[in-house]
């Protein structure tokens, strides 16, 4: 006769609810890496140096040079919905930090081992938690460190056997979007003065640095470390010269040359960002490609977009749990004025390419 009963309607258990949602921000090798890179420069850090080993399978691990973690937070650190970047909603309008919502670490627990070196200014000698899939600290152990934190992510999924094997399946092609989103910080972190990346395919320590930046100067002078110096033969300056103080936004960035071939055959190597966070926008980079195509029919350019929005409240950096997704309130204006100043660039930069052939 039970079995006749409908089913009821119940409340799921706090660790089943946490279980079910944490797939909303460290989803990946890319996602984990994100979030570490964004709690080092929120934490001030200038010297970061990020560690992979079986392309992040086995290992992530952000070491920094930031502010450390003072031991009153020690036991809110892995805990859901703990943060100590705003307090209230209205704080997002005025927010400076990559992170607010205080679901990283905790998701991270969830998803792989995790354990944390850091040593606040204010402490004598650092501490090493290790935290169980709940984000309660298992184990706290003094160990020496210079003031900064290490968060390391080890055997990312291996509580979720589908997912662990999936992920090594495609950990290689994963790994280049990392790649990206660690490229894509390193653009706009004005801030760093050291960012190095070590990188294995299979379970042994990597040997070698994959990437190491060193004090630049300016956006240019990084975009050469990153992809080579020859890369600024062809990139131009996205000259905004608008003064108009109503305008609402300022641009500024690179781009290819239409003309010198320096495109790409894919859109790898697109960049956006809107008040110094890297962000995704669709309409906005279809707008770029368009007028490329116009001036190069076969190739993507190589695009650095910086936007700054003056008012803050057009904004809501809010929409989705990764935050690269924003919501711009004068999109389609954005839109018209890159479609402007592209056009123009670009007819400037084929005059001097025909005169000078
Ligand atoms: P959020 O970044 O949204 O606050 P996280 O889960 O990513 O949430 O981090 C939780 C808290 O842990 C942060 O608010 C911060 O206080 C602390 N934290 C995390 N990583 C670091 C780090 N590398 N250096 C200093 N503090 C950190
Ligand atoms: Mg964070």
């Amino acid at each position: 006769e039970d079995d006749l009963r409908p089913p009821e309607i119940r409340s799921l258990a706090g660790t089943t609810r946490h279980r079910l949602c944490a797939g909303q921000v460290c989803v990946s090798v890319a996602s984990c890496i994100k979030e570490l890179i964004e709690n080092s420069l929120d934490a001030n850090s200038t010297r970061l140096q990020l560690t992979c080993i079986a392309y992040g399978a086995d290992l992530i691990e952000l070491v920094d040079n930031g502010d450390g973690i003072a031991e009153h937070d020690f036991e809110k650190l892995g805990l859901r919905y703990h943060t100590s970047k705003i307090s209230q909603f209205e704080d997002l309008e005025y927010v400076n930090t990559y992170g607010f919502r205080g679901e990283a670490l905790s998701s991270m627990c969830i998803y792989a081992d995790v354990t944390i070196l850091t040593r606040h200014a204010s402490a004598s000698i650092g501490t090493k938690l290790a935290f169980d899939c709940e984000g309660q600290v298992m184990s706290r152990t003094p160990c020496p460190r210079e003031t900064g934190t290490t968060v390391s992510i080890r055997s990312l999924f291996n509580r979720f056997p589908v997912r662990r094997t999936e992920l090594r399946s495609r950990s290689k092609r994963e790994f280049s979007q990392a790649l990206n989103v660690i490229q894509s910080f390193a653009i706009i972190s004005r801030q760093v003065q050291f960012f190095q990346v070590l990188s294995s395919s299979d379970n042994h320590p990597p040997t070698s640095p994959l990437l190491t930046l060193t004090p630049s100067t300016s956006l240019k002078d990084t975009l050469a470390q990153l992809f080579g110096s020859k890369i600024l033969e062809s990139i131009i300056h996205i000259d905004d010269n608008n003064d108009d103080e109503n305008r609402g936004f300022k641009f500024d960035g690179f781009i290819s040359r239409p003309q010198h071939g320096s495109g790409r055959s894919s859109t790898d190597r697109q960049y956006l960002y809107v008040n110094s966070r890297p962000i995704d926008c669709a309409p906005l980079l279809r707008t770029i490609n368009d007028i490329y195509r116009h001036f190069n029919p076969n190739q993507y350019p190589l695009v650095v977009l910086i936007i700054e929005v003056l008012d803050r409240s057009t904004l809501d950096i809010n929409c989705t749990p990764d935050k690269r997704t924003i919501f711009i309130e004068h999109l389609s204006n954005i839109c018209d004025q890159i479609r402007t100043i592209l056009n123009k660039l670009f007819e400037k930069s084929s005059n001097v390419y025909v005169v000078s052939n």
